[in-house]
């Protein structure tokens, strides 16, 4: 079907170099690209790919289609290497070392575009996820082998799922294929094409081909005849030509069908080609054959004086031909021909060769990517002069906007200077509102970290968080900061709510009532009074909103307030300095226990050393079991500002290493963290250490521990 199909069992090196060989025999050139093959076979060796054949069948097809486009020899040891920094055991510092930072450049190139996703649901982000192809490639060359490297996966396309061909076939006809026509790559954008249209609609496909097989002979021989007639034309007038009869692709002639036509109406399914020496000759052949065959009204095309903006340039007309059939006829130059078959890749190749006169104008490489960037953009649609359109989708993939990635390569587009939350509400606002870390690029980054182009960012959540009245500082699109005013907006009654009851919890457990006996109707009915509330949700809703106190509700109950309040608070002086305050004792050296290290609203207890004052141990401390003669009730002085280091024991249901998560829950709510320590390795246990302000903020933290899923339990440790 297409005359760059290649037998894959004894496709070899030598036919690779022999094709590339055509066009250049730079032996240095030749050299390079020999070495890029024998170091792709030894990385590939012993890989596979599904269709079953060994790997390094991939990359030497890919090779051989970019010397079909006469692509340079950096693009075609690029293409021997494409696959080799992905998926083998090869740095980019190897192949640099090896091959040099251009051809380096280009493997990275296409390594970065492969690891996109592109899907292809909607028509805007078709357009710009084309933008993003060009734009992420400093190269052209990279999406020259990008194509090359998908036009074989479409080539061995049958070896994978159903599902999966269908979604290749997609990206390729949507994305890929109009590329590569922008680049002016007619062979590799029909061949995709027909590819393509095999996978998505088979049995059109196989209908078109089977009915041109029929038609095939008698085609065949008016095409000849035509040939020969216009042949004969042109001689007559000594204009030196070459003819070929063309074959229209079937996906074309699919396209002329869906747009509603019957398949016998299709006039030019018979095609010829004229190719001449001189712009004036093609003019020339044209008046020639219009006053030999007459026109068909309206079908004259002048892509010569007005070339396509992929620098496509050629004559088309449709004539009356023999036999009573219709012929569409082109026109153009030997190089017109070159470029609208292989795109202006092939030139590159030329000039190194000192070919044609005018490749040599395109000497400058800088103007070389400029025509690139010009050819790629469609300028039909837009009245700006091609410089200034350029300039401006430049501007607008590059400067105003960045492209960062998911870890599975969906692409997520962002104005600059947006953060991961930007990013994470761009997901989905449930993405966004359950955020409690980031990494990026495989490091751990701040929550206002300003995101990079190409920066791959991994979002962590819990499913229990919620946001941050902070966060609306942070973000920088409307899109997130509405989310986020909405979260609040609804949300806050329910964050109340959830706050309240937790308080609640705790101050019961903490004077070791039972949450359920406690609130029971009757208890529910007299707080409610007291405190002029409607339900339980309204208790929790005036505790969570600070209100009330855990306290001023539980003691409307519990008249135990000498429970929570030290006895000697009121009548012992307070020193200030001191965090402790030991009750009848104004002046003495006091330290803190490092046994069970007691935090700021610890119950407290001290204990009379030896000749080095007191040391405070909580009050469940097993050191102090035997030891009660010798204690001394101590208390916290609530002036105090100073931080606590507490030791938790984290056990987990897991073995798989949860660090990053730990740290970045904790991060979140502003801990510093003094040590984390991984102490089993079956389900592993972590100890950390860190400093708090007092048991407030503990339990804060042992909250924020807990909602990882991988958390067994917290304890606090005891030595
Ligand atoms: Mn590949």
């Amino acid at each position: 079907m297409s005359s760059l199909s290649k037998d894959l069992d004894k496709l070899t090196y030598e036919e690779i170099e022999e094709a590339f060989k055509t066009y250049n025999d730079d032996k240095e050139q030749i050299e390079v690209i020999k070495k890029a093959y024998e170091f792709a076979l030894e990385k590939h060796m012993g890989q596979y790919r599904k269709s079953g054949e060994a790997y390094i069948y991939h990359p030497m097809n890919v090779a051989l289609i970019l010397t079909s486009i006469y692509a340079d020899y950096e693009t075609i040891s690029a293409g021997f290497l494409h696959d080799v920094l992905e998926d083998c055991d090869c740095t980019a510092e190897e192949m640099e070392a090896e091959f040099g930072s251009t051809i380096t450049k280009l493997v990275q190139g296409v390594t970065k575009l492969s690891k996109i996703h592109f899907s292809t649901e909607n028509e805007y982000l078709i357009e710009y996820y084309k933008k993003i192809i060009v734009g992420m490639s400093e190269d052209v060359r990279v999406i020259i082998i990008k194509l090359a490297d998908r036009l074989h996966n479409m080539r061995t396309l049958w070896a994978i799922p159903e599902e999966k061909q269908k979604e290749k076939s997609h990206e390729a006809l949507e994305i890929l294929a109009p590329i590569a026509d922008h680049l002016g790559i007619h062979k590799i954008k029909s061949e995709l094409e027909d590819l393509s249209l095999r996978y998505l609609k088979p049995d059109v496909f196989y209908d078109i081909a089977e009915k041109l097989n029929k038609t095939k002979i008698e085609r065949d021989k008016t095409v000849y005849d035509m040939q020969q007639e216009v042949s004969d034309l042109l001689n007559d007038y000594h204009i030196p030509h070459e003819i070929k009869g063309r074959a229209k692709s079937i996906y074309s002639i699919y396209n002329k069908l869906d747009k509603g036509k019957k398949f016998s109406d299709i006039y030019d399914l018979s095609a010829l080609r004229i190719i001449v020496d001189t712009e004036q000759e093609c003019y020339l052949a044209l008046g020639i054959i219009h006053s030999k065959f007459r026109p068909l009204p309206r079908r004259f095309k002048d892509y010569i004086a007005m070339p396509k903006p992929n620098m496509y340039q050629s004559l088309h007309t449709t004539v009356f031909g023999i036999d009573g059939y219709f012929f569409e006829i082109q026109i153009r130059t030997h190089e017109m021909d070159e470029i609208a078959e292989n795109g202006i890749a092939s030139h590159w190749s030329y000039k190194e060769n000192g070919g044609s006169d005018k490749a040599a104008n395109l000497t400058n490489t800088t103007e070389q990517k400029l025509q690139f960037f010009k050819s790629i953009i469609d300028l039909s649609r837009d009245k700006m002069s091609s410089e200034d359109f350029v300039n401006s989708v430049k501007d607008e993939v590059l400067n105003n906007n960045i492209y960062c990635f998911t870890p599975k390569g969906d692409v997520i587009e962002l104005p600059k200077g947006a953060t991961p939350l930007d990013f994470a509400y761009k997901i989905h606002s449930k993405v966004g509102e359950t955020t409690v870390g980031v990494i990026v690029n495989n490091s751990i980054v701040p929550l206002d970290y300003e995101l990079q182009n190409n920066d791959i960012v991994k979002i962590n959540t819990n499913k229990n968080s919620t946001p941050s009245k902070e966060w609306l500082n942070i973000v920088k699109t409307t899109q997130a900061r509405n989310k986020i005013k909405n979260f609040f907006t609804k949300n806050e009654r329910e964050v109340y709510i959830e706050r309240g009851k937790y308080s609640l919890e705790k101050e019961l457990r903490k004077r070791k009532l039972v949450f359920s006996e406690f609130f029971s109707d009757e208890n529910i009915k007299k707080i409610c009074e007291a405190i002029n509330c409607e339900n339980l949700e309204e208790i929790y809703l005036t505790v969570g909103n600070g209100k009330t106190t855990p306290n001023g509700v539980i003691n409307v109950i519990e008249k135990k307030d000498e429970a929570v309040v030290p006895k000697s608070i009121k009548t012992i002086p307070k020193n200030i300095d001191a965090d402790i305050i030991v009750s009848g004792i104004d002046k003495v050296k006091v330290n803190l226990a490092n046994c069970c290290n007691p935090v700021f609203g610890d119950e407290i207890i001290g204990y009379i050393t030896k000749g080095n004052g007191i040391s405070v141990h909580r009050m469940n401390c097993h050191n102090l079991e035997n030891m009660d003669d010798r204690t001394i009730d101590v208390t916290w002085n609530n002036n105090n500002n100073k931080r606590y280091l507490t030791v938790l024991m984290i056990y987990t249901k897991t073995s798989d290493n949860h660090m990053v998560d730990l740290i970045q829950s904790i991060s979140m709510i502003n801990i510093n963290i003094e040590g984390v320590k991984t102490i089993s390795r079956d389900n592993i246990t972590y100890e950390l250490s860190c400093y708090v302000t007092g048991i407030e903020q503990l339990d804060k933290l042992i909250l924020a521990i807990k909602k990882n899923s991988f958390v067994e339990k917290v304890e606090r440790a005891f030595r």
